[in-house]
């Protein structure tokens, strides 16, 4: 097996991204960080920054700073998220709250646009938050949610959606990597589907953006919604982002209508006037100190380019499925996610009976990989932060604590 962690050492030694990994704070100990897909690593610079916020933008200008800087955050960073990794052009995007609090804020208002359509599509296998979001709505809406029940390995296909749809659907909210398997679903094609039948198409990224690129803007996307602290790094709880294409703002109505969502919000009126643009979908004060560690990784993927950061993705990702081939099919480990780079995300999954314990004991050696129910290990492949070597440590490191069990 030399010869798997030579190749990767040649690949890091030709990978043109290779110096953004020193961009990365160290975390003694850690051998192989394979969850970056979970929790991104914070940049070294992070710490300073936040010290920094607290001495200066909170700690002497105080209130201040809200006028000079934190009132417009929200829309800025939005804006930013969109031209760096969405194909968003400015005034569509938003970071505020939570993934779960946003997937419900925009299901509920295409519901509530949805002129006597009834029927909800999602995927069954969906990520939990956005299937019990999705029943909640229904519940709350008196509509009903149409499964999708796809190939657990390829996920949703155009035409797993188009047998769905009818002109019953208000609303498909698929994501656009699923979390389990990594397949990365045809986002222009499965919208183009949704619209054929006069439904609005709402995209989950939490396992995309950062690592696929995208044109939410070219492919018609209706509404999307991404965490930031996957592969945006922003930190444990840093809040969420939500796109709503510029012809529905005035239109749709989110009903968490608090007052950082009104047309004026200083003018405390006797009663709530929507703002007419983006902001309306906020609710109250956002988390300003948790959109501090992000704006660095998002400078990074800039200068990367996101083509650049799926290039590198592409290029891990084989590497681990090569790995996987030589090292763990032939104990009996079954591979979970698709073998066509294209068809596949930034992370490898991987199945075996024992991947629990086996899970334990890597943690306590200083690799990091993710377990998921019910027998699968995540390889999540951060390009910015992993390297090629770090990959295939990480799958021989499987190989030997399968191999010590058994
Ligand atoms: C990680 C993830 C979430 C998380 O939602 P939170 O509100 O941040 O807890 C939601 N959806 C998908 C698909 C995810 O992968």
């Amino acid at each position: 097996m030399t010869d798997l962690l030579d190749a990767a050492r040649d690949l890091d030694a030709a990978d043109p991204l290779r110096a953004h990994l020193d961009a990365f704070a160290d975390a003694p100990g850690v051998i192989a960080y394979l969850d970056g897909n979970s929790l991104g690593r914070p940049l070294r610079d992070t710490a300073e920054k936040v010290a920094a916020f607290i001495r200066h933008d909170w700690g002497t200008r105080l209130i201040r700073s809200w006028d000079e800087q934190w009132m417009a955050l929200p829309m800025e960073l939005g804006d930013r998220i969109g031209a760096v990794t969405l194909g968003a052009a400015s005034g569509q995007t938003i970071v505020a709250d939570s993934t779960s609090v946003l997937i419900y804020k925009l299901m509920r208002a295409a519901v509530g646009a949805a002129q006597g359509r009834t029927e909800i599509v999602i995927e069954a296998g969906n990520f939990p938050t956005d299937r019990f979001m999705a029943e909640g709505v229904a519940a709350e809406t008196g509509m009903s949610v149409v499964w999708l029940e796809p190939d657990p390995v390829h996920g949703v296909t155009v035409a797993d959606v188009e047998a769905a749809v009818s002109d019953r659907t208000a609303l498909v909210s698929l994501s656009h990597v699923d979390y389990r398997s990594g397949a990365l679903a045809d986002m222009p094609a499965i919208t183009d589907a949704a619209h054929e039948a006069g439904a609005l198409m709402m995209w989950d990224l939490c396992h995309s953006v950062g690592v696929i690129p995208m044109q939410l803007d070219a492919w018609g996307v209706d509404m999307a919604v991404g965490c930031t602290y996957k592969y945006l790094n922003g930190g444990p709880g840093s809040p969420a982002f939500a796109y709503l294409r510029r012809e529905h703002q005035g239109l749709l109505r989110q009903p968490i209508q608090g007052w950082w969502s009104a047309a004026d919000i200083f003018a405390m009126g006797p009663s709530y006037e929507p703002a007419g643009d983006i902001r309306q979908l906020l609710s109250g004060t956002p988390p300003v100190m948790s959109m501090l560690a992000m704006q660095g990784m998002l400078d990074l993927i800039e200068q990367a380019t996101i083509e650049g950061v799926r290039a590198k993705s592409l290029s891990l990702t084989d590497l681990a499925v090569r790995a996987y081939d030589e090292a763990l099919a032939p104990l009996g480990v079954r591979l979970l996610s698709p073998r066509d780079a294209g068809a596949r995300g930034g992370h490898v999954t991987i199945g075996h009976p024992d991947f629990r314990e086996v899970t334990q004991s890597l943690w306590s050696e200083g690799i990091i990989p993710d377990f998921r129910f019910p027998d699968g290990i995540r390889l999540g492949l951060s390009p910015l932060s992993t390297s090629h070597v770090e990959t295939v440590t990480g799958v021989l490191a499987v190989r030997d604590a399968i191999a010590r069990r058994s």
